[in-house]
């Protein structure tokens, strides 16, 4: 393959363009991979749909290694299936959904669940057709609350989604395994730094599973680590360590005080130790329990139901979390407090909820037999030994509150959770029989009975991957792919016109008939400045400039990552190139 820059489709920006705020949104719009064309819709440009399509085809081959099939669904889908499953009013504001001339609904899928489903419905029907996984790789829609950050976060993106059918537990406990191997392989190959991490499983349902999290300070999940073990999950999924719980009546009988202007925890905490509330002066916010009003809308819900959740005071609620343990309803903050005077904003506390049957859940840490001091539910008025399962009963408990550096881990004993964070590249379910439930996907088994088979579902971020990888491989002039899915092998500079412009285009049909991708610069009417610049900007990982030494039989070779150049003869120079690049050697043979 050979490119010419004098003809390709390519405009490289000298300037960060306005609206990218990321890393590599400003990159991949610089260098020429894509440009903007719709809110949250991008089009490849002929240097970026080469590196797509690499990143596919590694995707491929290792879906086609572990034995899935590839299938190609339609994006444009009527709704019936989705009412079915449930997910037509779960999905909410999140699916693209349209009418057709006839007036009959359809949406644009998000995800193939139950066309996966119906399609083994439809052609399997024994206990020996299985297992069975099927794959495909295909333009996706979600209209995204925020599309952000260019290819990371689009409304139309390419997605590698797979669907496994398995007989029992233990089948798809396999392929589960099976396809956490073939991510890890995937995401090694394509260079990128990343870390299989406990998750949600949010709007799919089901129960195991995890993410691949390619680490960058502009990702979207925080994740955690532990300095001990090896447990890793997405902030969403930390489990928070309850303590023992206590006997309740062990405690004094609750006490009302007088506390004017004390709406905050932080001033509740001053006027406490001030006063020597409870005849104590070592009050910290960690004592209080705060009480977080919040609305909860069900999928296709009229009504917004009240939820107010009880934490630690020192602790904030974290409403991702929140998000995804009430998934698929939404959550927002509480506002009118004006309709509901039996709750005292700044005052409020737990001890009149069930009796105005409002659904109160607490973190982890407020187990029955802890004391707090929170609102009395009068202006100006705190309670002090509010005590769990004397004073209010909890509907439940919710994890909510944020996570934070050095808290315990709920894995090991010792270590302390770390944080970082990440760009979600993958996602692996163990889905179980919500969708072969939903269409009564029923097959023989062998003893002549129906077998109802189970699910995994296994996503990755095909474009996504693009911008996770030139995240993680750049420096400030610009992109470093790794060399598995680099648009082209060597970036062919000719420095000047002439003689070095033909021995440039001659070396480069060589290298192109030697079966390297090359990209040459044989533009005449820029500067070799220009040129070498752009070279750095489009970030291939060789550059080989022929310049003013070609007169005594030289060029130079510069290594985009190391910055490292060196001068080497013409002669022997496409042998060299053909061993150094992986794959090729093979690939002539
Ligand atoms: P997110 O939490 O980032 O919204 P998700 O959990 O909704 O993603 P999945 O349903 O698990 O996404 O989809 C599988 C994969 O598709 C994700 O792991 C991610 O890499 C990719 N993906 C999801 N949404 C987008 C998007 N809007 N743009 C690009 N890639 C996406
Ligand atoms: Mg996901």
């Amino acid at each position: 393959m050979l490119l010419r820059m004098s003809t390709l489709l390519l405009r490289t920006l000298r300037e960060d363009p306005a609206d990218a705020e990321v890393p590599s949104h400003r990159l991949l719009l610089r260098a020429g991979y894509v440009r903007r064309a719709a809110p949250g819709g991008y089009t490849w440009l002929p240097l970026g749909k080469l590196v797509l399509d690499r990143v596919t085809e590694i995707v491929r081959a290792e879906m086609a290694a572990i034995g899935d099939q590839e299938v190609h669904f339609p994006a444009l889908l009527p709704a019936e299936p989705y009412r079915t499953s449930g997910r037509w009013t779960e999905y909410g504001d999140d699916i693209f959904t349209l009418a057709d001339r006839k007036g009959a609904e359809h949406l644009l899928a998000p995800t193939h669940e139950e066309m996966a489903a119906l399609l083994v419905k439809d052609l399997f029907t024994s206990y020996r057709d299985f297992p069975v996984t099927l794959f495909q790789i295909q333009t996706k829609f979600r209209d995204e609350a925020r599309p952000r950050a260019g290819l990371l976060r689009g409304r139309e993106f390419l997605m590698k989604d797979a669907y496994s059918f398995d007989l029992d537990e233990a089948g798809l406990q396999k392929a589960y395994e099976r396809h956490r191997a073939a991510y890890e392989k995937i995401f090694n190959r394509l260079g990128l730094d990343f870390t299989v991490v406990h998750a949600m499983s949010g709007a799919m349902g089901g129960s195991a599973s995890e993410e691949f999290l390619a680490a960058t300070p502009v990702g979207e999940d925080a994740f955690v680590g532990c300095t001990a073990c090896d447990y890793a999950a997405n902030t969403e999924a930390v489990v928070t360590r309850a303590p023992v719980a206590g006997d309740p009546d062990a405690h004094p009988v609750l006490e009302v005080h007088d506390t004017p202007e004390t709406p905050t925890i932080a001033a509740l905490v001053e006027l406490a130790n001030t006063r020597a509330l409870g005849g104590r002066t070592d009050w910290t916010a960690a004592d209080t329990l705060k009480n977080v009003v919040l609305t909860v809308r069900r999928p296709g819900a009229e009504q917004a139901e009240l939820l107010v959740i009880g934490l630690p005071g020192d602790r904030e609620v974290d409403l991702k979390r929140v998000a995804a343990v009430l998934a698929p309803a939404t959550v927002a903050v509480f506002e009118d407090w004006a309709d509901h005077p039996e709750l005292v904003r700044g005052y409020l506390g737990p001890q009149i909820l069930a009796k105005h049957s409002v659904r109160y859940l607490v973190d982890p840490r407020v187990v029955a037999g802890t004391a707090w001091l929170t609102g009395a539910n009068e202006p100006g008025r705190h309670a002090v030994d509010v005590v769990c399962g004397r004073d209010f009963v909890p509907d439940g408990t919710i994890e909510a509150a944020e996570v934070r550096p050095g808290d315990p881990c709920p894995a090991c004993v010792t270590g302390e959770l770390t944080m970082r964070r990440g760009i979600e590249v993958g996602h692996i379910f163990q889905l179980g029989r919500r969708y072969t439930d939903a269409f009564a996907v029923d097959v023989l088994g062998p003893e002549g009975k129906p077998v109802r088979p189970t699910m995994g579902c296994y996503g990755i971020g095909v474009s996504r991957a693009v911008a996770a990888v030139a995240e993680q491989h750049h420096d400030e002039r610009g992109l470093v792919w790794p060399a598995a899915i680099a648009p082209c092998d060597v970036h062919l500079v000719a420095a000047g016109k002439g003689p070095q412009l033909d021995a440039a285009l001659a070396l480069g049909e060589r290298l192109s008939a030697a079966g390297l991708r090359v990209l040459v610069d044989d533009r005449t009417h820029v500067s070799a400045g220009v040129k070498f610049t752009d070279a750095e900007l489009v970030g291939i990982p060789r550059a080989v400039v022929v310049g003013c030494r070609l007169a005594d039989g030289y060029v130079e070779l510069r290594d985009r990552s190391s910055g490292e150049r060196m001068e080497l003869p013409v002669d022997g120079l496409v042998e060299r190139l053909l061993d150094e690049v992986p794959g090729t050697r093979r690939d002539r043979v």
